[in-house]
């Protein structure tokens, strides 16, 4: 094997070692997660996903951006389609 095969090898080693290191960090942080979900059991979390109706997106409600219209919620994935369903200008168009 010539060195800079052998170089090659160890940076693709290093990588690799960073990917899992990464990948074993996230896991046990989203155990913990999971964890404190569970002792916070008597407020539960709404995970409802709304509609955007600009865009038709689904977004999880509590990312959402909120708009209070006729009396009614509106939910928005971003402040772009909040614009646009309150027609705003502003717009290139
Ligand atoms: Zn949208």
């Amino acid at each position: 094997m010539s060195p800079q095969r052998l170089l090659i090898l160890a940076v693709l080693l290093y990588i690799a070692w960073r990917l899992i290191r990464n990948l074993i960090r996230e896991k046990i942080e989203t155990e913990a997660e999971k964890r404190q979900k569970k002792e916070t059991d008597g407020s539960t979390v709404q995970d409802v996903l709304v509609e955007d109706p600009v865009c038709h997106t689904l977004i999880p409600k509590h990312q959402a951006i909120r708009l209070r219209h006729d009396g009614k919620d509106f939910y928005f994935c971003s402040d772009e389609c909040c614009d646009k369903f309150t027609g705003k200008p502003g717009g290139s168009a």
